[in-house]
Protein backbone atom coordinates (compact mmCIF):
# COMPACT_ATOMS: atom_id res chain seq x y z
CA UNK A 1 0.00 0.00 0.00
CA UNK A 2 1.32 3.36 -1.18
CA UNK A 3 1.05 6.39 1.26
CA UNK A 4 0.51 9.32 -0.76
CA UNK A 5 2.36 12.44 0.63
CA UNK A 6 1.51 16.14 -0.10
CA UNK A 7 4.59 16.70 -2.01
CA UNK A 8 2.74 14.35 -4.03
CA UNK A 9 -0.32 16.31 -4.57
CA UNK A 10 1.09 19.17 -5.07
CA UNK A 11 3.00 18.67 -8.07
CA UNK A 12 0.57 16.34 -9.64
CA UNK A 13 -0.88 19.18 -11.14
CA UNK A 14 1.80 20.20 -13.24
CA UNK A 15 3.76 16.76 -14.18
CA UNK A 16 3.00 17.43 -18.10
CA UNK A 17 4.94 20.64 -17.13
CA UNK A 18 7.68 19.23 -16.11
CA UNK A 19 7.97 15.86 -18.32
CA UNK A 20 8.36 18.14 -21.05
CA UNK A 21 10.90 19.98 -18.76
CA UNK A 22 13.09 16.70 -18.17
CA UNK A 23 12.65 15.38 -21.80
CA UNK A 24 15.53 17.31 -22.72
CA UNK A 25 17.78 16.95 -19.80
CA UNK A 26 20.24 13.91 -20.44
CA UNK A 27 19.47 11.26 -17.37
CA UNK A 28 16.49 10.80 -15.30
CA UNK A 29 15.09 13.42 -13.16
CA UNK A 30 13.12 12.47 -10.08
CA UNK A 31 11.88 13.86 -6.75
CA UNK A 32 11.82 10.51 -3.98
CA UNK A 33 9.82 10.83 -0.98
CA UNK A 34 10.48 8.53 2.08
CA UNK A 35 7.99 8.27 5.09
CA UNK A 36 9.08 9.37 8.93
CA UNK A 37 9.47 6.14 9.21
CA UNK A 38 11.29 5.04 6.33
CA UNK A 39 8.72 1.76 5.63
CA UNK A 40 7.24 3.72 2.41
CA UNK A 41 8.71 5.26 -0.60
CA UNK A 42 7.42 6.44 -3.92
CA UNK A 43 8.35 9.29 -6.53
CA UNK A 44 5.97 11.49 -6.39
CA UNK A 45 7.60 12.92 -10.00
CA UNK A 46 10.07 11.03 -12.22
CA UNK A 47 10.67 11.90 -15.73
CA UNK A 48 9.57 9.10 -18.41
CA UNK A 49 13.16 8.21 -19.77
CA UNK A 50 13.16 5.73 -16.44
CA UNK A 51 10.72 3.76 -18.62
CA UNK A 52 13.46 3.18 -22.03
CA UNK A 53 16.48 2.92 -19.48
CA UNK A 54 14.77 0.51 -16.76
CA UNK A 55 11.46 -0.53 -18.41
CA UNK A 56 9.26 0.46 -15.00
CA UNK A 57 6.47 2.77 -15.89
CA UNK A 58 6.45 6.69 -14.36
CA UNK A 59 3.06 6.42 -12.93
CA UNK A 60 3.62 2.98 -11.20
CA UNK A 61 6.81 4.59 -9.46
CA UNK A 62 4.45 7.66 -8.78
CA UNK A 63 2.61 5.07 -5.98
CA UNK A 64 5.58 2.90 -4.77
CA UNK A 65 9.61 2.90 -5.55
CA UNK A 66 10.04 -0.97 -4.93
CA UNK A 67 10.87 -1.48 -8.70
CA UNK A 68 13.77 0.72 -8.95
CA UNK A 69 14.94 -0.39 -5.85
CA UNK A 70 14.61 -4.55 -6.98
CA UNK A 71 16.93 -3.83 -10.16
CA UNK A 72 19.49 -2.37 -8.37
CA UNK A 73 22.43 -4.79 -8.28
CA UNK A 74 22.76 -6.98 -5.35
CA UNK A 75 26.51 -6.16 -4.18
CA UNK A 76 25.26 -2.48 -4.36
CA UNK A 77 21.62 -2.57 -2.71
CA UNK A 78 23.08 -2.66 0.80
CA UNK A 79 25.08 0.76 0.55
CA UNK A 80 22.10 2.86 -1.96
CA UNK A 81 20.19 2.55 1.32
CA UNK A 82 22.40 3.33 3.78
CA UNK A 83 23.60 6.41 2.39
CA UNK A 84 19.60 7.48 2.10
CA UNK A 85 19.31 6.62 5.49
CA UNK A 86 22.56 8.65 5.91
CA UNK A 87 21.07 11.50 4.21
CA UNK A 88 17.79 11.61 5.71
CA UNK A 89 19.20 12.12 8.95
CA UNK A 90 21.96 14.65 8.35
CA UNK A 91 20.43 16.37 5.00
CA UNK A 92 22.90 16.51 3.59
CA UNK A 93 23.33 15.53 -0.22
CA UNK A 94 22.22 12.24 -1.49
CA UNK A 95 25.19 11.04 -3.70
CA UNK A 96 26.20 7.50 -4.84
CA UNK A 97 26.95 5.10 -7.85
CA UNK A 98 25.53 2.03 -7.99
CA UNK A 99 24.59 -0.66 -11.10
CA UNK A 100 21.17 -1.11 -11.92
CA UNK A 101 20.17 -3.52 -14.32
CA UNK A 102 18.80 -2.00 -17.92
CA UNK A 103 15.90 -3.46 -20.22
CA UNK A 104 18.41 -5.49 -21.66
CA UNK A 105 19.11 -7.83 -18.76
CA UNK A 106 23.02 -5.96 -18.30
CA UNK A 107 23.92 -3.99 -15.55
CA UNK A 108 25.06 -0.42 -16.49
CA UNK A 109 26.58 2.19 -13.58
CA UNK A 110 24.39 5.32 -12.65
CA UNK A 111 25.36 8.11 -10.35
CA UNK A 112 22.58 9.74 -7.97
CA UNK A 113 22.35 13.23 -6.95
CA UNK A 114 19.65 14.47 -4.80
CA UNK A 115 19.19 17.21 -2.37
CA UNK A 116 16.85 16.15 0.73
CA UNK A 117 14.14 18.75 2.48
CA UNK A 118 12.71 17.45 5.45
CA UNK A 119 8.86 18.05 5.35
CA UNK A 120 6.26 19.14 8.19
CA UNK A 121 5.35 15.63 9.03
CA UNK A 122 8.80 14.20 9.14
CA UNK A 123 9.05 12.62 6.08
CA UNK A 124 12.03 13.62 3.48
CA UNK A 125 11.79 14.41 -0.30
CA UNK A 126 14.69 14.49 -2.41
CA UNK A 127 15.10 16.65 -5.82
CA UNK A 128 17.35 15.31 -7.87
CA UNK A 129 18.63 13.20 -11.08
CA UNK A 130 20.46 9.93 -12.15
CA UNK A 131 22.46 9.41 -15.07
CA UNK A 132 23.93 6.68 -16.72
CA UNK A 133 28.10 6.45 -16.42
CA UNK A 134 28.93 3.50 -17.85
CA UNK A 135 31.33 5.30 -19.96
CA UNK A 136 33.18 6.69 -18.05
CA UNK A 137 33.17 3.51 -15.38
CA UNK A 138 35.04 1.93 -18.81
CA UNK A 139 37.34 4.83 -19.10
CA UNK A 140 38.57 4.58 -16.01
CA UNK A 141 38.71 0.50 -16.15
CA UNK A 142 40.93 0.55 -19.27
CA UNK A 143 42.46 3.49 -17.83
CA UNK A 144 44.07 1.79 -14.70
CA UNK A 145 44.64 -0.96 -17.27
CA UNK A 146 46.74 0.80 -19.11
CA UNK A 147 48.53 2.34 -16.08
CA UNK A 148 49.03 -1.73 -14.99
CA UNK A 149 50.20 -2.22 -18.30
CA UNK A 150 52.85 0.28 -18.18
CA UNK A 151 53.93 -0.34 -15.20
CA UNK A 152 54.61 -4.09 -16.29
CA UNK A 153 55.97 -2.93 -19.43
CA UNK A 154 58.48 -0.42 -17.61
CA UNK A 155 58.92 -3.18 -15.09
CA UNK A 156 60.13 -5.46 -17.98
CA UNK A 157 62.44 -3.09 -19.34
CA UNK A 158 64.53 -2.99 -16.03
CA UNK A 159 64.62 -6.40 -15.63
CA UNK A 160 66.22 -7.07 -19.85
CA UNK A 161 68.36 -4.32 -19.07
CA UNK A 162 69.35 -5.91 -15.36
CA UNK A 163 69.72 -9.10 -17.20
CA UNK A 164 71.76 -7.77 -20.31
CA UNK A 165 73.81 -6.69 -18.57
CA UNK A 166 74.66 -9.35 -16.21
CA UNK A 167 75.32 -11.35 -19.37
CA UNK A 168 78.01 -8.92 -20.92
CA UNK A 169 79.87 -8.75 -17.50
CA UNK A 170 79.14 -12.51 -16.67
CA UNK A 171 78.06 -11.04 -13.23
CA UNK A 172 76.10 -14.15 -12.35
CA UNK A 173 79.10 -16.32 -12.58
CA UNK A 174 79.33 -18.51 -15.78
CA UNK A 175 77.29 -18.66 -18.67
CA UNK A 176 75.41 -21.25 -17.11
CA UNK A 177 74.80 -19.59 -13.86
CA UNK A 178 73.67 -16.76 -15.53
CA UNK A 179 70.88 -18.73 -18.02
CA UNK A 180 70.02 -20.02 -14.10
CA UNK A 181 69.65 -16.61 -13.15
CA UNK A 182 67.45 -15.46 -16.16
CA UNK A 183 65.35 -18.11 -16.39
CA UNK A 184 64.20 -17.66 -12.83
CA UNK A 185 64.03 -13.92 -12.99
CA UNK A 186 61.98 -14.07 -16.01
CA UNK A 187 59.44 -17.05 -14.69
CA UNK A 188 59.10 -15.23 -11.56
CA UNK A 189 58.39 -11.80 -13.38
CA UNK A 190 55.67 -13.86 -16.21
CA UNK A 191 54.38 -15.65 -12.78
CA UNK A 192 54.90 -18.83 -14.28
CA UNK A 193 55.73 -22.18 -12.82
CA UNK A 194 58.39 -23.55 -14.83
CA UNK A 195 60.94 -21.59 -17.40
CA UNK A 196 63.70 -23.55 -19.21
CA UNK A 197 65.84 -24.00 -21.91
CA UNK A 198 66.28 -27.18 -23.85
CA UNK A 199 68.50 -28.10 -26.99
CA UNK A 200 68.17 -29.87 -30.04
CA UNK A 201 71.13 -32.50 -31.23
CA UNK A 202 72.54 -32.04 -34.36
CA UNK A 203 69.78 -33.77 -37.47
CA UNK A 204 67.00 -32.25 -34.82
CA UNK A 205 66.31 -35.46 -33.82
CA UNK A 206 66.55 -35.44 -30.33
CA UNK A 207 66.02 -32.37 -27.48
CA UNK A 208 67.22 -31.93 -23.86
CA UNK A 209 66.76 -29.78 -21.17
CA UNK A 210 70.05 -28.06 -20.58
CA UNK A 211 68.47 -25.45 -17.37
CA UNK A 212 65.55 -25.51 -15.50
CA UNK A 213 63.99 -23.08 -13.07
CA UNK A 214 60.91 -24.60 -10.94
CA UNK A 215 58.30 -22.46 -8.51
CA UNK A 216 58.79 -23.71 -5.02
CA UNK A 217 57.05 -26.67 -4.62
CA UNK A 218 56.32 -27.09 -8.63
CA UNK A 219 58.19 -30.59 -9.75
CA UNK A 220 61.43 -30.56 -11.75
CA UNK A 221 61.37 -32.49 -15.58
CA UNK A 222 65.33 -31.80 -16.15
CA UNK A 223 66.33 -35.35 -15.14
CA UNK A 224 63.77 -37.12 -17.42
CA UNK A 225 64.15 -34.10 -20.15
CA UNK A 226 67.18 -35.69 -21.54
CA UNK A 227 67.72 -37.07 -25.46
CA UNK A 228 64.33 -36.92 -25.82
CA UNK A 229 63.46 -38.48 -29.09
CA UNK A 230 61.22 -35.80 -30.69
CA UNK A 231 59.46 -38.61 -33.37
CA UNK A 232 57.83 -40.05 -30.94
CA UNK A 233 55.65 -37.17 -30.60
CA UNK A 234 54.24 -36.25 -34.22
CA UNK A 235 52.24 -33.34 -33.96
CA UNK A 236 55.63 -31.54 -31.05
CA UNK A 237 57.63 -32.63 -34.24
CA UNK A 238 55.56 -30.70 -36.46
CA UNK A 239 56.12 -27.79 -34.65
CA UNK A 240 59.61 -28.11 -34.08
CA UNK A 241 59.89 -27.83 -38.07
CA UNK A 242 57.81 -24.91 -37.77
CA UNK A 243 60.30 -23.57 -35.73
CA UNK A 244 63.35 -24.51 -37.52
CA UNK A 245 61.88 -23.54 -40.53
CA UNK A 246 60.11 -20.46 -39.80
CA UNK A 247 61.89 -19.62 -36.29
CA UNK A 248 57.91 -19.64 -35.17
CA UNK A 249 57.04 -20.03 -31.69
CA UNK A 250 54.93 -22.99 -30.11
CA UNK A 251 52.00 -21.40 -28.19
CA UNK A 252 49.78 -24.08 -26.21
CA UNK A 253 47.09 -21.92 -24.51
CA UNK A 254 44.75 -25.33 -23.19
CA UNK A 255 46.35 -28.31 -23.17
CA UNK A 256 42.97 -29.78 -22.63
CA UNK A 257 42.14 -28.02 -26.14
CA UNK A 258 45.11 -29.28 -28.29
CA UNK A 259 44.11 -31.29 -31.58
CA UNK A 260 43.18 -34.74 -31.78
CA UNK A 261 46.49 -35.74 -33.67
CA UNK A 262 48.55 -34.23 -30.27
CA UNK A 263 47.14 -36.90 -28.04
CA UNK A 264 50.32 -38.25 -27.24
CA UNK A 265 51.95 -34.57 -26.55
CA UNK A 266 48.47 -33.75 -24.39
CA UNK A 267 48.36 -36.88 -22.22
CA UNK A 268 52.22 -36.06 -21.48
CA UNK A 269 51.65 -32.76 -20.42
CA UNK A 270 49.13 -33.46 -18.18
CA UNK A 271 51.26 -35.70 -16.46
CA UNK A 272 53.96 -33.69 -16.13
CA UNK A 273 50.77 -31.43 -14.78
CA UNK A 274 51.17 -28.85 -17.61
CA UNK A 275 48.32 -26.80 -18.63
CA UNK A 276 49.44 -23.74 -20.55
CA UNK A 277 53.37 -23.33 -21.93
CA UNK A 278 55.03 -21.20 -24.55
CA UNK A 279 58.04 -22.24 -26.66
CA UNK A 280 60.31 -19.57 -28.51
CA UNK A 281 63.22 -21.08 -30.95
CA UNK A 282 66.49 -20.07 -29.71
CA UNK A 283 68.84 -18.78 -32.40
CA UNK A 284 72.73 -19.57 -32.65
CA UNK A 285 74.36 -17.90 -35.72
CA UNK A 286 71.54 -17.76 -37.78
CA UNK A 287 70.25 -21.74 -36.70
CA UNK A 288 67.95 -22.65 -34.58
CA UNK A 289 69.73 -24.62 -31.31
CA UNK A 290 67.08 -24.69 -28.99
CA UNK A 291 64.09 -23.40 -27.55
CA UNK A 292 63.01 -21.34 -24.57
CA UNK A 293 59.84 -22.06 -22.70
CA UNK A 294 57.87 -21.30 -19.73
CA UNK A 295 54.89 -23.98 -17.99
CA UNK A 296 51.83 -22.60 -16.60
CA UNK A 297 50.30 -25.17 -14.41
CA UNK A 298 46.80 -23.23 -14.13
CA UNK A 299 45.10 -21.75 -17.32
CA UNK A 300 45.87 -18.39 -17.99
CA UNK A 301 45.52 -16.11 -20.71
CA UNK A 302 48.46 -15.29 -22.18
CA UNK A 303 48.49 -11.67 -24.45
CA UNK A 304 50.05 -11.00 -27.55
CA UNK A 305 52.34 -8.40 -25.81
CA UNK A 306 53.52 -10.74 -23.09
CA UNK A 307 54.03 -13.43 -25.83
CA UNK A 308 56.08 -10.32 -27.63
CA UNK A 309 58.11 -9.71 -24.70
CA UNK A 310 59.18 -13.44 -24.36
CA UNK A 311 60.18 -13.16 -27.49
CA UNK A 312 62.81 -10.61 -26.46
CA UNK A 313 63.94 -12.73 -23.54
CA UNK A 314 64.50 -15.82 -26.37
CA UNK A 315 66.64 -12.73 -28.42
CA UNK A 316 68.89 -12.40 -25.12
CA UNK A 317 69.76 -16.11 -24.51
CA UNK A 318 70.29 -16.49 -27.90
CA UNK A 319 72.67 -13.88 -28.67
CA UNK A 320 74.42 -14.45 -24.94
CA UNK A 321 74.73 -17.89 -26.52
CA UNK A 322 75.71 -17.05 -29.57
CA UNK A 323 78.65 -14.52 -27.81
CA UNK A 324 79.49 -17.43 -25.46
CA UNK A 325 80.09 -20.23 -28.12
CA UNK A 326 82.22 -17.67 -30.23
CA UNK A 327 84.40 -17.11 -26.59
CA UNK A 328 85.03 -20.04 -26.25
CA UNK A 329 85.57 -20.96 -29.84
CA UNK A 330 88.34 -17.88 -29.83
CA UNK A 331 89.46 -19.42 -26.42
CA UNK A 332 89.58 -23.31 -28.00
CA UNK A 333 91.67 -22.19 -30.88
CA UNK A 334 94.22 -20.19 -28.48
CA UNK A 335 94.81 -23.07 -26.70
CA UNK A 336 94.45 -26.08 -29.43
CA UNK A 337 96.47 -27.70 -31.70
CA UNK A 338 94.67 -27.04 -35.16
CA UNK A 339 96.22 -30.58 -36.60
CA UNK A 340 95.66 -32.59 -33.75
CA UNK A 341 93.17 -30.71 -31.90
CA UNK A 342 95.01 -31.85 -28.17
CA UNK A 343 95.73 -28.52 -26.18
CA UNK A 344 99.22 -26.73 -26.93
CA UNK A 345 101.89 -25.60 -24.64
CA UNK A 346 99.85 -21.86 -23.78
CA UNK A 347 97.27 -24.39 -22.15
CA UNK A 348 99.51 -27.07 -20.97
CA UNK A 349 101.56 -24.52 -19.05
CA UNK A 350 99.34 -22.87 -16.65
CA UNK A 351 97.38 -26.01 -15.84
CA UNK A 352 101.08 -27.13 -14.35
CA UNK A 353 101.18 -24.13 -12.39
CA UNK A 354 97.84 -25.55 -11.22
CA UNK A 355 98.66 -28.77 -10.40
CA UNK A 356 101.67 -27.97 -8.79
CA UNK A 357 99.81 -25.59 -6.60
CA UNK A 358 97.50 -28.19 -5.55
CA UNK A 359 100.31 -30.73 -4.96
CA UNK A 360 102.18 -27.73 -2.51
CA UNK A 361 98.66 -27.52 -0.59
CA UNK A 362 96.57 -30.81 -0.49
CA UNK A 363 99.56 -33.09 -1.59
CA UNK A 364 97.87 -34.29 -4.72
CA UNK A 365 100.61 -36.02 -6.64
CA UNK A 366 100.87 -35.85 -10.58
CA UNK A 367 103.08 -37.42 -12.93
CA UNK A 368 104.05 -36.23 -16.73
CA UNK A 369 105.10 -38.01 -19.94
CA UNK A 370 106.95 -36.63 -22.89
CA UNK A 371 107.23 -38.61 -26.02
CA UNK A 372 108.63 -38.24 -29.38
CA UNK A 373 108.02 -40.05 -32.32
CA UNK A 374 111.02 -42.63 -33.28
CA UNK A 375 112.59 -41.62 -36.79
CA UNK A 376 110.05 -38.98 -37.75
CA UNK A 377 111.87 -37.51 -40.50
CA UNK A 378 112.13 -40.64 -42.31
CA UNK A 379 108.54 -40.99 -41.60
CA UNK A 380 108.06 -37.69 -43.45
CA UNK A 381 110.59 -38.97 -46.19
CA UNK A 382 109.13 -41.93 -47.33
CA UNK A 383 105.13 -40.82 -47.46
CA UNK A 384 105.67 -36.48 -47.47
CA UNK A 385 104.76 -34.57 -45.01
CA UNK A 386 100.97 -34.93 -45.43
CA UNK A 387 101.31 -38.77 -44.57
CA UNK A 388 103.29 -37.73 -41.36
CA UNK A 389 100.68 -35.32 -40.42
CA UNK A 390 97.78 -38.19 -40.54
CA UNK A 391 100.64 -40.01 -38.44
CA UNK A 392 100.40 -37.33 -35.68
CA UNK A 393 96.65 -37.47 -35.90
CA UNK A 394 96.05 -41.07 -35.13
CA UNK A 395 99.31 -40.89 -32.40
CA UNK A 396 96.91 -38.12 -30.80
CA UNK A 397 93.64 -40.44 -30.96
CA UNK A 398 95.88 -43.25 -29.18
CA UNK A 399 96.88 -40.81 -26.84
CA UNK A 400 93.63 -39.84 -25.70
CA UNK A 401 92.09 -43.11 -25.68
CA UNK A 402 94.72 -43.85 -23.31
CA UNK A 403 93.93 -40.85 -20.34
CA UNK A 404 91.30 -39.80 -18.04
CA UNK A 405 88.95 -37.12 -18.78
CA UNK A 406 91.35 -35.05 -15.98
CA UNK A 407 94.50 -35.52 -17.69
CA UNK A 408 95.95 -33.08 -19.79
CA UNK A 409 97.50 -34.32 -23.40
CA UNK A 410 99.28 -31.65 -25.22
CA UNK A 411 100.94 -31.03 -28.51
CA UNK A 412 104.02 -29.78 -27.07
CA UNK A 413 105.94 -29.63 -30.39
CA UNK A 414 106.23 -30.96 -33.55
CA UNK A 415 106.42 -34.55 -32.98
CA UNK A 416 106.64 -34.36 -29.03
CA UNK A 417 103.44 -34.86 -26.98
CA UNK A 418 103.08 -33.82 -23.18
CA UNK A 419 100.53 -35.76 -20.85
CA UNK A 420 99.84 -34.96 -17.63
CA UNK A 421 98.63 -37.57 -15.60
CA UNK A 422 96.62 -36.31 -11.95
CA UNK A 423 96.68 -38.46 -9.02
CA UNK A 424 99.38 -40.71 -10.62
CA UNK A 425 102.84 -41.61 -9.46
CA UNK A 426 105.63 -44.26 -9.77
CA UNK A 427 105.18 -47.29 -11.30
CA UNK A 428 101.39 -46.63 -12.13
CA UNK A 429 102.44 -44.21 -14.31
CA UNK A 430 105.19 -46.39 -15.65
CA UNK A 431 102.50 -49.21 -16.69
CA UNK A 432 100.44 -46.61 -18.18
CA UNK A 433 103.32 -45.51 -20.56
CA UNK A 434 103.99 -48.70 -21.38
CA UNK A 435 100.68 -49.44 -22.48
CA UNK A 436 100.90 -46.52 -25.28
CA UNK A 437 104.06 -47.72 -26.42
CA UNK A 438 103.00 -51.02 -27.02
CA UNK A 439 99.80 -50.00 -28.39
CA UNK A 440 101.84 -47.80 -31.16
CA UNK A 441 104.12 -50.70 -31.73
CA UNK A 442 100.90 -52.67 -32.67
CA UNK A 443 98.65 -50.79 -33.92
CA UNK A 444 98.41 -50.66 -38.24
CA UNK A 445 99.46 -47.29 -39.51
CA UNK A 446 98.41 -46.93 -42.89
CA UNK A 447 99.03 -44.16 -45.37
CA UNK A 448 98.34 -44.50 -49.19
CA UNK A 449 97.62 -48.40 -48.79
CA UNK A 450 100.63 -48.76 -47.16
CA UNK A 451 101.67 -50.01 -43.75
CA UNK A 452 104.05 -47.61 -41.76
CA UNK A 453 105.44 -49.22 -38.85
CA UNK A 454 105.86 -46.08 -35.94
CA UNK A 455 107.56 -46.28 -32.31
CA UNK A 456 107.61 -43.51 -29.80
CA UNK A 457 109.87 -43.03 -27.15
CA UNK A 458 108.98 -41.33 -23.71
CA UNK A 459 110.54 -39.92 -20.80
CA UNK A 460 108.83 -39.94 -16.99
CA UNK A 461 109.01 -37.36 -14.66
CA UNK A 462 107.31 -37.15 -11.46
CA UNK A 463 106.48 -34.49 -9.25
CA UNK A 464 107.16 -36.54 -6.29
CA UNK A 465 111.22 -36.43 -7.09
CA UNK A 466 110.89 -32.61 -6.16
CA UNK A 467 111.14 -32.59 -1.93
CA UNK A 468 113.31 -29.51 -2.09
CA UNK A 469 110.91 -26.47 -3.09
CA UNK A 470 112.62 -26.49 -6.68
CA UNK A 471 109.86 -28.08 -8.34
CA UNK A 472 108.45 -25.62 -11.40
CA UNK A 473 106.84 -26.68 -14.75
CA UNK A 474 110.08 -25.92 -16.59
CA UNK A 475 112.14 -28.38 -14.28
CA UNK A 476 109.32 -30.81 -14.47
CA UNK A 477 109.35 -30.52 -18.32
CA UNK A 478 112.87 -30.71 -18.70
CA UNK A 479 113.85 -33.82 -16.57
CA UNK A 480 110.95 -35.69 -18.66
CA UNK A 481 113.24 -34.23 -21.72
CA UNK A 482 116.21 -35.64 -20.49
CA UNK A 483 114.99 -39.14 -19.80
CA UNK A 484 113.40 -38.68 -23.25
CA UNK A 485 117.27 -38.42 -24.24
CA UNK A 486 118.25 -41.46 -22.34
CA UNK A 487 115.12 -43.42 -24.42
CA UNK A 488 116.51 -42.83 -27.27
CA UNK A 489 120.38 -42.91 -26.18
CA UNK A 490 119.13 -46.70 -25.83
CA UNK A 491 117.78 -47.59 -29.00
CA UNK A 492 114.31 -46.05 -29.09
CA UNK A 493 110.51 -47.92 -28.47
CA UNK A 494 111.43 -47.68 -24.90
CA UNK A 495 110.75 -45.28 -21.48
CA UNK A 496 113.03 -44.21 -18.74
CA UNK A 497 111.53 -43.27 -15.13
CA UNK A 498 113.04 -42.36 -12.20
CA UNK A 499 114.32 -46.00 -12.05
CA UNK A 500 115.82 -46.23 -15.18
CA UNK A 501 115.44 -47.28 -18.79
CA UNK A 502 112.69 -49.82 -19.64
CA UNK A 503 113.10 -52.22 -22.77
CA UNK A 504 111.64 -55.49 -21.43
CA UNK A 505 109.43 -56.21 -24.45
CA UNK A 506 111.42 -58.09 -26.83
CA UNK A 507 112.37 -56.18 -30.28
P1 LIG B 1 114.17 -39.27 -33.30
O1 LIG B 1 113.80 -40.67 -33.23
O2 LIG B 1 115.54 -39.01 -32.80
O3 LIG B 1 113.18 -38.40 -32.65
O4 LIG B 1 114.20 -38.93 -34.83
P2 LIG B 1 113.35 -37.88 -35.60
O5 LIG B 1 113.47 -38.12 -37.02
O6 LIG B 1 111.92 -37.92 -35.09
O7 LIG B 1 114.12 -36.58 -35.23
P3 LIG B 1 113.58 -35.16 -34.91
O8 LIG B 1 112.80 -35.16 -33.65
O9 LIG B 1 114.77 -34.27 -34.93
O10 LIG B 1 112.70 -34.79 -36.13
C1 LIG B 1 111.35 -34.43 -36.04
C2 LIG B 1 110.76 -34.33 -37.40
O11 LIG B 1 109.36 -34.19 -37.31
C3 LIG B 1 111.28 -33.14 -38.15
C4 LIG B 1 110.08 -32.51 -38.77
O12 LIG B 1 110.13 -32.42 -40.14
C5 LIG B 1 108.94 -33.41 -38.42
N1 LIG B 1 107.79 -32.64 -38.06
C6 LIG B 1 107.69 -31.71 -37.12
N2 LIG B 1 106.42 -31.21 -37.12
C7 LIG B 1 105.72 -31.84 -38.08
C8 LIG B 1 104.38 -31.77 -38.58
O13 LIG B 1 103.55 -31.01 -38.12
N3 LIG B 1 104.04 -32.60 -39.57
C9 LIG B 1 104.96 -33.47 -40.14
N4 LIG B 1 104.50 -34.25 -41.11
N5 LIG B 1 106.19 -33.55 -39.69
C10 LIG B 1 106.61 -32.77 -38.70
MG1 LIG C 1 111.42 -37.76 -33.17
MG1 LIG D 1 111.53 -34.48 -31.97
Amino acid sequence: MAIKSSHGQQIASSTGFFQKLASGVPGVLFTYWLSADGQSHHYPFVSNQVHSLLGVDSSILNQNADSVFSVIHPADAGEVVETIQQSALTLEPWRYRARLKLISGEYEWFEVHARPERQEDGSTVWYGQFHNIQHYKNLEQSLRESEAEFSFQAGFQKLIARLSSEFINLGFGTIDQCIDEVLKSIGEFFETDRAYLYSFSEEYRRMSNTHEWCREGVPSLIADQQQVPIADFHWWHQQIENMVAGNRVVFIEDVDKLPANASSEQAMLREQGVSSMFCVPIRVRGRVSGFFGVDSLRRRDWRQDQADLLIIVSGLLSGALERFRLEEELLNQSIRDPLTGLHNRRYLMPRLEEMLGRRDRRGEPFSLAMFDLDRFKAINDSIGHLGGDSILQRFAEILLHHVRPMDVVARFGGEEFIVVFSDVAGGDVRHLVERILNTVRLESFVFDGRPIPVTVSAGVADIGEFNDGSASPDALISMADHRLYLSKQAGRDCLTDSSGTFLEWSR
